[in-house]
């Protein structure tokens, strides 16, 4: 396994639609993997491919609960609604407040091609929709109601 770079704020890569995954290979593998040790090492939940440079269809997610990994993602259900606080690995230091579904069904497929569901509440609902925007170049910060101010992040970083 290796670190991949992540992409911040600015690159255009950010902004761009993924392609789907068609082969089940090594080399998705081995992204897999990369993206795991990549987000951990930055304690983040959540990563996406564009965030490491590639353009697929690739998420993966770790709540502290173990790493799921998305290949091909679609939100197939979602109700309810949270409001929260989001950040990014690609806008260190930034944080806004964002609505998202409070309930998400996701239809996937595994690192073998192998076609399965999984639902998740609160963080993990929030994780699914983050990633899965990055995948269709959408940014949390096109998703807030609004960004922390400066002195709110402060406060934040005192708690
Ligand atoms: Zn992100």
């Amino acid at each position: 396994m290796a670190l991949r770079n992540i992409v911040k704020d600015g690159d255009e890569i950010l902004s761009k639609k993924c392609r789907p995954v068609e082969k089940f290979d090594q080399k998705i593998w081995t992204l897999l993997d990369d993206m795991a040790e990549t987000m951990h090492r930055a304690n983040g939940v959540g990563l996406a491919a564009p965030q490491v440079g590639m353009l697929r269809r690739v998420v993966v997610i770790d709540i502290g609960e173990g790493v799921i990994e998305l290949v091909n993602p679609q939100i197939i259900a979602y109700s309810g609604e949270q409001e929260g606080l989001e950040g990014c690995l690609s806008f260190p230091g930034e944080w806004g407040i964002a609505k998202r579904p409070n309930y998400v069904k996701v239809r996937a497929q595994d690192r073998h091609g192998e076609e399965f569901e999984i639902e998740g509440r609160e963080l993990l609902a929030r994780a699914f929709c983050h990633e899965i925007d990055h995948l269709n170049g959408v940014v949390f910060k096109d998703r807030v109601e609004r960004m922390l101010t400066p002195k709110e992040i402060e406060e934040l970083n005192a708690t």
